[in-house]
């Protein structure tokens, strides 16, 4: 029925009709786990819009403004600091190989160990073998520099997607500029000891910003030591335990899981070994959660290549293997993945916007519970949207499909952690804090935990937001 076409004997009709037409708009309405805030919480939510309201006083829209001129403006405001403190519950979308702070990475490449080669752009780690040629000590080239600035500010503009790279509207081009940085710093990466402490250092800073349950992306086969060979499944796995027992010193209940990741640009032979690699790994670890297919959606083979291959392997797996699969990370219209990822069976999405031109895999998705893990930056920074208001995460929360937060590849665009995706996103879709706790909550009901597991965060997680709105409401 149209309700223009209605006439009413008194207004009292009209907002009877009024309030039923929002009542049914809202029905899936996303918050179903935080149906109402408490007298504390709408004193904390008052504030909080006041200090999100105050970065958009005289019209100012920072999202829109160029990702280099909005990030300081941004990362050093007071809704930041605020939002760096509120818990995050999990953080499910974050590849380990680009999750590194730039300083941290930048005080790795001084070490002793570490070359590189200007004509290929690349970090070598030459410890027990000779330097290959054209491989110079970074140390040498620091301080023999004489080209325009310090060889760190070259370093740093090389390893970051830097303006120029973002400057076309193309996401294929800007992949084109950010891709090739994975081998430039495969090494710094990769290099077994610098491996380990990036993980510990990523843990202790999601600890800090308040994310309990973190998620890695991971290539396994890639981790070298003093040799420059190849370290076991075993050692690798060994590597990730350590740090999370250390991690666990300073906060008992922080979880973290890996998921293990075939790169579709490699081809078949690489995706069955990550896939042995991810069986055989589960078979001697709880913490790999499962696999994944990723790389630039629009320029590698759709999911339908390897399907057989993850059914397979699904049937052969004596544990349930869970797929986690990256799909409509796309503006293409002809792209069919997420039909593919939704008919495998994947737990959650990654990316997932182009959903929005599949009204029946909404339907899916929302009865299915199947979560999008939305990366807001990651999609600014690499050309699928240039105005987050109408990303489409929005309008899909309200439409009933989970959706959680996360950052994706921030090492590479001069950030870490999730906190400024929860800034951007708060900004460009005007989100309160009652949308700000069901995001977080669903960090923790969709992360690949048990259900025991799940229960403890969420009395964790519920602690710990008790304690921020406090901190709210008493702190400037
Ligand atoms: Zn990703």
């Amino acid at each position: 029925m149209d309700p223009r076409e209605t006439h009413h004997d008194s207004h009292g009709d009209c907002d009877h009709e009024r309030e039923s037409i929002i009542k049914e708009d809202r029905k899936d309405y996303f918050c179903v786990d935080v149906p109402e805030l408490t007298d504390e919480e709408n004193k904390a939510n008052e504030k909080f819009l006041k200090i999100r309201d105050e970065l958009l006083s005289d019209g100012k829209l920072p999202f829109l403004d160029e990702y280099y001129d909005s990030l300081p403006v941004i990362s050093q405001s007071k809704l930041y600091e605020k939002l760096q403190k509120m818990p995050k519950g999990g953080h499910l979308h974050l590849h380990l190989t680009a999750s590194c702070k730039i300083d941290f990475l930048m005080e790795l490449s001084k070490e002793d160990c570490v070359y590189y080669n200007e004509k290929e752009n690349k970090f070598k780690i030459f410890v027990d073998l000779e330097p290959e040629e054209g491989y110079i000590k970074s140390s040498e080239m620091r301080e023999n520099w004489n080209k325009e600035g310090t060889f760190d500010e070259f370093i740093r503009s090389k390893i970051l997607l830097n303006e120029k790279d973002l400057s076309s509207k193309h996401s294929s081009t800007i992949w084109s500029n950010f891709q090739w940085k994975f081998d430039l710093t495969f090494d710094l990466y990769n290099y077994e000891k610098f491996m380990e402490k990036i993980i510990l250092q990523v843990m202790l800073d999601s600890i800090n910003e308040k994310v309990f349950v973190l998620e890695f992306r991971h290539i396994f086969g890639c981790v070298f030591n003093d040799k420059h060979v190849v370290v076991s499944l075993q050692d690798e796995i060994a590597m990730f335990e350590r740090c999370l027992e250390k991690a666990r010193e300073v906060e008992p209940s922080f979880s973290c899981r890996l998921i293990s990741c075939g790169l579709k640009i490699v081809g078949d032979g690489h995706i069955n070994t990550q896939l042995e690699c991810c069986l055989q790994g589960m078979k001697e670890t709880n913490i790999i959660a499962g696999y994944d297919l990723v790389c630039e959606e629009d320029i590698t083979p759709p999911l339908t290549k390897y399907k057989k291959l993850i059914q397979a392997a699904q049937e052969n797996s004596e544990t349930p293997l869970n797929i986690y699969l990256h799909a409509g990370e796309t503006c293409c219209r002809d792209n069919e993945n997420l039909y593919d990822a939704i008919q495998m069976g994947t737990k959650r999405i990654g990316h997932g916007f182009a959903i929005l031109n599949h009204p029946h895999l909404i339907d899916i998705a929302r009865e299915k519970q199947i979560c999008l893990e939305v990366c807001p930056v990651s999609n600014l920074i690499l050309g699928y949207t240039f105005d987050l208001r109408w990303h489409p995460a929005k309008s899909l929360m309200h439409r009933g499909v989970p959706i959680t937060i996360s950052a994706d590849d921030p090492g590479f665009w001069n950030t870490y952690g999730v906190s400024l995706d929860y800034c951007y996103a708060s900004l460009a879709w005007d989100l309160n804090l009652r949308e700000l706790k069901q995001l977080a909550i669903n960090g923790i009901k969709h992360a690949a935990l048990t259900d025991c597991e799940k229960e403890k965060q969420r009395e964790k997680f519920d602690e710990e937001w008790s304690k921020w709105i406090e901190h709210m409401n008493t702190e400037d």
